[in-house]
Order: structure tokens, then sequence, then C-alpha cells
């Protein structure tokens, strides 16, 4: 098969492992980065024009796009789907997992597990959003923040007040949630292709440290995850419409609740935790689907 990676860089982990299994599986792989595609638009017969030529005959694609070229990847990946390519990520899913707030949604409507979460339009009753999540401790998160960066612990209604109150004045959108302490520093990482987990991991954050990022120090190892949270990854990945996800769950009293679904999840921590070829996951199921 014709196998394309949508990345803007061929150094990356992911990226050069994807590269690596679509060769030993004996297709023919080319990495393009999205950025460099022109989208020819007429009337029927959609084309990408890239380094100086069509491209033609593409099987299909695995999307590695980052969320600073959201847009644009986007056209993208959307411009293959019109040209017939199967895609590992669908444009629209990709979209929709971009906007937390519209995640939040979608995930609550299919019955899925979450921290209690308040958005507000840069509410002045302060007040009122912290008592609609229990009160302090509570959690305050940028809207645009990744690997754990702009997620605060606040641990008094005043340090919560403050922070928000900062937010708001930057015109930082920001959510409001619970804190879930029975996580203990800790969050879960399943690895979801078509419908199945193929591989978690926990991940727990340095001493003192209540965010479990890999980026802030974090360490991880391989689990064998409960049916409870086998469903939830599956059913979240399920309602968010992806072929391929990263799905970020804590363990609380209540079950396990989903923090986020990544569309573009890193295959480096999760194949060196679990020792297992994910790339090759991937692969295996463009075969079965393109
Ligand atoms: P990011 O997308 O920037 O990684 P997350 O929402 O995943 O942000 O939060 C970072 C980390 O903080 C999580 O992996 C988890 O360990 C911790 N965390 C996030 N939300 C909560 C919460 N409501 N209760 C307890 N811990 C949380
Ligand atoms: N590189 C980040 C991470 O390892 C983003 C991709 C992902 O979430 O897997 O968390």
């Amino acid at each position: 098969m014709n196998i394309k990676i949508l990345s803007r860089n061929t150094q990356l982990y992911s990226t050069k492992r994807l590269v690596e299994a679509a060769m030993k599986r004996k297709h023919t792989v080319e990495v393009v980065d999205p950025l460099k595609c022109d989208i020819v638009i007429e009337r029927r017969n959609p084309n990408i024009y890239f380094k100086g030529d069509y491209i033609k005959d593409v099987d299909a694609i695995i999307p590695r796009i980052g969320s600073s070229v959201t847009f644009y990847g986007t056209a993208v990946v959307r411009q293959f789907e019109m040209m017939g390519a199967f895609t590992t990520t669908e444009s629209e899913a990709l979209v929709r997992s971009r906007d937390k707030l519209r995640s939040l949604q979608v995930l609550s409507r299919a019955k899925i597990g979450l921290p209690k979460t308040v958005f507000t339009n840069y509410s002045r009753d302060v007040s009122g959003v912290i008592s609609q999540v229990g009160g302090p401790p509570l959690v305050i998160k940028l809207l645009e923040g990744t690997q754990g960066v702009g997620v605060v612990l606040a641990e008094t209604k005043n340090a919560a007040e403050s922070v928000i109150e900062a937010f708001n004045g930057l015109q930082a959108r920001v959510i409001v949630q619970e804190f879930i302490k029975e996580a203990k520093g800790a969050d879960i990482r399943a690895f979801v292709v078509d419908g199945h987990v193929v591989g978690a991991m926990k991940r727990q954050g340095k001493e003192g440290e209540f965010r479990s990022n890999l980026h802030r120090g974090g360490s991880a190892e391989a689990i064998e995850l409960s049916d409870e949270e086998e469903i939830a990854a599956v059913k979240a990945t399920k309602a968010m419409g992806l072929g391929v996800a990263g799905v970020d769950m804590i363990q609380s009293s209540r079950g396990p609740l989903i923090l986020e679904v990544n569309s573009s999840p890193g295959l480096e921590g999760i194949e060196k935790a679990t020792g297992k070829d994910i790339a090759k996951t991937i692969i295996r199921y463009i075969e079965k689907h393109a």
C-alpha cells in the first residue's frame, strides 16, 4: 500500500517508528509535511500539490498533527479524505478532540465518567464557580495548556479565587475542576487502536507533584487495566470518533474518570513502558481497513 505520514518532522520518535513499521510490512511510505502541501480545489478532482508534484494514489494516511497547526493540518487531512484515502484519524474527529470544552461535552453525553467541571465566560461570580465543583481543593486548567503547563492545584478558596481572577484578567479561558485526591498524583494512559486497548501505562508524578506528566518529571510503568478502565477508554475513543487515541484517566473512588482523549498520542512513552510494537499495530489497522 501507499501510505503517507503527515508529520512536520521526520526525526520525531513516533514518525520514525511508523515509517519503520510500514517499511517492515513492505508498504511504500513517505513523510509529508502538511504545512508544505497546497490544497487544490476545483469542481470534483481534489488534489494536493507537494514538492512540485501532485500526490497520487494514496491508500492511507496517518495524521500526526500538532495542536499548533490544527487548522491547516485538518484541511490537508480532509483533502486526503476527499481523494479517497483511509485515515487513522478523521478530520472531524481531529477538530473535535482539539476543543477541550467540546470534548468534555461529547464525553458527558456518552455517559463517560468525568471529574465535575465548570467552564464560564470570565464569570465575576468566582465564588459561585468554586462552590459548583464542591469548593477547594480544586484544579484550574488553562484551556490552551498542554503537557501539564497551566494546570494549577488551588488548595484554599483564597488561592482559587486569586488564580481564577488572574487568568480572567489576562483573558485566558480556564476550566475549573474538582480535585481527585485519590488519584495520588498518578494517571493512566490507555492507547486505543481500532476499538481495542493495545497498551496501557500508569504515570506517577514526582514526589509532591499532583501532575503526572512525563514532561513534568513523572515516571511511567506498564499496567493491566481493570475491565471498567478498559471499557471507559474504548467508549471515550468511540464517542470522539477516533481510530487511534491516547486516553488519559485518573482513578477515583467512583471509578475511572477521563481527563482527555488525545488524537495524536506519542508512541515513545507507551512503547518504552510496555515493550509493545504499537507502530506495527497501527499499520495493521490500516491494512485491515484501507
Ligand atoms: P495536560 O493536558 O496539560 O496534560 P491534564 O488535564 O492531563 O493536562 O492534567 C495534567 C495532570 O494533572 C494529569 O495527568 C493528572 O495527573 C493531574 N490532574 C489533572 N486533573 C486532575 C484532577 N481533576 N484531579 C486530580 N489530578 C488531576
Ligand atoms: N508528547 C505528549 C505526551 O507524551 C503529547 C502526545 C501525547 O499526549 O501522547 O503526552
